[in-house]
């Protein structure tokens, strides 16, 4: 951003969030609008719908929160009873709005539109193979890549062996929602990277990357679409086909996705959010646990946390308070206009105020999600030192980040991480606490009860479950070979 505005300066920033819909007898577009609402933590850069009314598409695609993208006649405007919709943080491509989501792009058999989560590592591959063919872009976005490329096997293939062959040759992290003519459809890439769930309502059926979405249109989670899945909704809105395209043998979940990103009412992968966050603080407990007077969380994802941690400790007869004694200013936006480094660094202040009579004289241990670059943990160990804290112990409910994500998440740079090239006491040290402790690989694992091979372990072990240039993997994976040679030609 050349403005002056950073994003979140020293945390990991959520990657997009996707749903879509078909309905019965009503128009989509508003519960796609309160979808989006739901879905709001997971992208606030832009926000957008498409729907179709069985003869044409309708497009509502803006910069900003959704309260903002959106009027009464926006929505009123968008017709059909079938679409879907995006809330954008960027990831891939540049800071405008001509990557803002749904992309749309109508072709000679119909028109698509398409929502997606994650980030594919070799779009350049194929967007230079498709350019070489003769296909416009109008974006530097992966989307547009899968956008053009299903479109080309639609000229060629029925709808199912059009979206497997394009999964075929994106390599990454996706889950899509589609809108082929008035036909909705949901892919999540073989790995199960990014979360998406099917949801029934009263009058039809959504897919949502997370269940939180269709909790606020009154539905009930389904289930997950299983990695590899298409997830075809019917256009009346009474059912859905699916068709399990690709079976691997290990997943790939972001194991983020359950510390960090999604809601804690959100059910992912058959698990609460909030109960995982909970056991992550027990096992943080177990693990690694301090003496001290009071535990407090960061907010907020660190509350969870800090509860199952008071909870365990508590069960094995320790005296240790759980206390709110960090205040978030909820009205600090995911983005400051703090054009120096120096006043960057004073961001904490802007976002959280401690209540002296929790911390005054007291040993004090905080409960928080990761440590990026360590910006935040230097202010706020000072802060709690500055009302008067004896002594300030930090337990992470993650382990070290070690290595950046190429999987959309906005994190840092390797030369940016703090735990890039320092052991743990030396970044204690750094960030002046008086203990740090971050929670085993093994032991988040545990909470999700998943094996390591199961999970994306890239930013934490440096090896990946795609094959990234340059970068190591931690399977037998690789990547599709893109030749340039068209993509239909050996048919
Ligand atoms: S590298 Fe880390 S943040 Fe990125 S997908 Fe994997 S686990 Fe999630």
């Amino acid at each position: 951003m050349s403005d002056g505005r950073v994003a979140n300066p020293d945390g990991m920033t959520e990657k997009c969030g996707v749903v879509g819909v078909s309905l019965r007898d009503r128009d989509a577009a508003r519960p796609l609008y309160y979808s989006l609402y739901a879905l709001q933590h997971r992208g606030q850069e832009s926000a957008g719908v498409i729907t179709h009314d069985g003869f044409q598409q309708h497009t509502h695609v803006e910069m900003g929160l959704v309260g903002d993208a959106f009027d009464q006649d926006d929505v009123e405007g968008l017709n059909g009873s079938v679409g879907i919709g995006h809330v954008r943080y960027p990831t891939a491509g540049s800071v405008d709005s001509s990557c803002a989501q749904p992309f749309s792009v109508s072709f000679k058999s119909g028109s698509l539109g398409l929502s997606h989560n994650g980030n594919l590592v070799n779009a350049d591959e194929i967007r230079d193979e498709l350019a070489n063919m003769g296909h416009a872009f109008t974006s530097d976005g992966d989307t547009e890549v899968i956008a053009h490329d299903l479109a080309r096997n639609l000229l060629e293939e029925d709808l199912v062996r059009a979206v497997k062959r394009t999964m075929e040759r994106i390599h990454g992290s996706y889950s899509l929602t589609i809108m082929h003519d008035d036909t909705v459809l949901g892919v999540r890439d073989p790995e199960g990277n990014r979360p998406l769930c099917i949801g029934e309502l009263e009058d039809g059926y959504i897919l949502a990357s997370e269940s939180a979405a269709i909790d606020t249109l009154d539905g009930e989670l389904v289930r997950d679409v299983k990695p590899g899945e298409l997830v075809v909704l019917h256009k009346d809105g009474t059912g859905f086909d699916t068709y399990q395209l690709f079976d691997r043998e290990d997943t790939a979940h972001c194991f983020f996705e359950h510390v960090y990103f999604a809601r804690p009412d959100s059910v992912i992968d058959e698990k609460l959010v909030y109960e995982v966050r909970r056991e992550l603080g027990r096992q943080l407990w177990s693990e690694s646990g301090v003496e001290s007077d009071v535990v407090m969380p960061v907010p907020d994802s660190g509350r969870a946390f800090a509860s199952g941690y008071a909870e365990a400790a508590q069960e094995e007869g320790e005296d240790l308070e759980f206390a709110e004694g960090l205040m978030k200013n909820r009205y600090v936006g995911r983005t400051f206009i703090m054009p120096t480094q120096d006043e960057r660094e004073r961001a904490v202040r802007l976002k959280l105020n401690p209540i002296k009579s929790t911390i005054e004289g007291k040993t004090v241990t905080i409960i928080d999600d990761s440590i990026v670059r360590g910006t935040t943990s230097t202010q706020l160990i000072q802060l709690l030192k500055d009302v008067g804290a004896e002594e300030v112990h930090v337990r992470i409910g993650a382990p070290q980040i070690i290595a950046p994500c190429y999987m959309g998440i906005d994190m840092a740079t390797r030369e940016e991480l703090i735990a890039s090239d320092r052991s743990t006491e030396e970044i204690r040290e750094e960030i002046q606490a008086d203990s740090l402790s971050y929670l085993s690989i093994d032991a988040v694992a545990e909470a999700l009860e998943s094996s390591r091979g199961d999970l994306c372990l890239g930013c934490v072990t440096g090896e990946y479950p795609y094959d990234i240039e340059g970068e190591e993997t931690d399977r037998d994976v690789t990547r599709p070979e893109i030749d340039g040679a068209s993509p239909l030609a050996d048919d």
